[in-house]
């Protein structure tokens, strides 16, 4: 759903590798198009012009475009429609072979594994196709064992290009979820925060809807780790955590902070809901009794609600309304919900 900063970080490595190529791109295509040229070979020679001024285009466009997979996309269909062609043309010798073997490595890298996987396969059998072709011409210019040895290196490209996107894709997702989740509980950290309140303030399908945030401290918390000891407090912990998601529909987004600070974001609830459903969160921490040992522990907890855009037009200014609500309803006696013209205790 949404798109959280390690996924900003992998654009930027395939905008580096982007850039790469094309700086490749620029250099060997205006060296070999000027032999072309020489050669009289003017249409591969205007061929080759017009990627290096794709590639310029490219390289003034590409640290700032939304849509880098689809430019990409665009670039690597042009290189490797130029290699088949050279590869065609009887007048250009088969030496364009060699180019082959980076299709699988390019496309892994600047469009990931679906779109990697499909354009491999296309141009690597197009362009062996296209060689062995050539093989069967009145007069040669490659031979068989150099093909079955091209083939043998392309595959083997290829499947290492394959395992190594799959296995990096992987490890990135497993990175994102262990950056993005709080490790005691499972809930969502803080870092995650702005992307999902980013994502939910441009609502569905365009349409913005009202968003409840509720901040959540327990009260006295420190009194628990004091009498029964860390894991105690880490056991109270867990079972907040479990009675925030089972308040949650679908569509909220509940997060623990950092000790013993949660929040909640419920988008689609008018001020009296946001309310009544921080109501029906604290009665049920307050009802819940947490088995630690031999011992049953009783928490409390108390929360300020701020709604959005009533209370603040951006995160940082909803945050802080929140908060100071928080802070009145600790002021006011704890185990309380503090919201805009609202407040109750048990
Ligand atoms: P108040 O009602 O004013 O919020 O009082 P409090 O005791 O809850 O607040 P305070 O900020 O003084 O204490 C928070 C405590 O939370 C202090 C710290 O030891 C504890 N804490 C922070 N993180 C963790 C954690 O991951 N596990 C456990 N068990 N305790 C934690
Ligand atoms: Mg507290
Ligand atoms: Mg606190």
């Amino acid at each position: 759903m949404n798109k959280p900063k390690l996924w900003e970080d992998e654009l930027q490595y395939r905008r580096t590798i982007l850039r790469v190529l094309l700086v490749v791109i620029i250099l060997f295509c205006s060296l070999a198009s000027t032999t072309q040229f020489k050669a009289g070979n003017l249409l591969y020679g205007l061929l080759e012009v017009s990627l290096v001024g794709m590639a310029i285009g490219m390289l003034v466009i590409h640290q700032k475009t939304p849509n880098l997979t689809r430019w990409s996309a665009v670039l690597l269909f042009f290189c490797f429609n130029t290699i088949l062609i050279g590869i065609f043309n009887q007048t250009t010798r088969s030496f364009l072979f060699n180019w082959l073997c980076f299709i699988p490595v390019l496309s892994y890298l600047l469009m990931g594994l679906r779109t990697g996987f499909i354009f491999s396969v296309v141009y690597l059998v197009a362009g062996m196709g296209l060689l062995i072709w050539r093989l069967y011409l009145p007069a040669p210019d490659v031979t068989r064992n150099a093909l079955i040895n091209l083939g043998s290196c392309a595959a083997s490209i290829w499947a290492m290009s394959h395992v190594f996107e799959a296995k990096r894709a992987s490890m990135v997702g497993r990175l994102q979820k262990l950056a993005e989740t709080d490790s005691l509980t499972g809930l969502h950290n803080r870092l995650h925060l702005d992307s999902i309140f980013q994502q939910l303030t441009k609502g569905q399908r365009g349409q913005p809807t009202l968003i409840g945030m509720l901040l959540l401290d327990l009260d006295k918390f420190k009194t628990i780790n004091d009498s029964y000891g860390h894991d105690a407090g880490d056991q109270v912990l867990m079972t907040v955590s479990t009675l925030m998601t089972d308040i949650c529909r679908g569509g909220d987004w509940a997060f623990r902070f950092g000790g013993e600070e949660f929040c909640l974001l419920i988008p689609g609830v008018s001020s009296e809901m946001a309310i009544q459903i921080a109501e029906r969160l604290r009665e049920s921490i307050a009802a819940t009794l947490v088995n630690v040992g031999e011992h049953q522990l009783r928490v409390t907890a108390s929360i300020g609600v701020a709604n959005w855009p009533m209370d603040g037009a951006g995160l940082s200014q909803l945050y802080k309304v929140a908060d100071q609500r928080l802070y009145t309803a600790k002021n006011s006696g704890r185990n309380r919900v503090m919201g805009s013209d609202y407040i109750r205790s048990n």
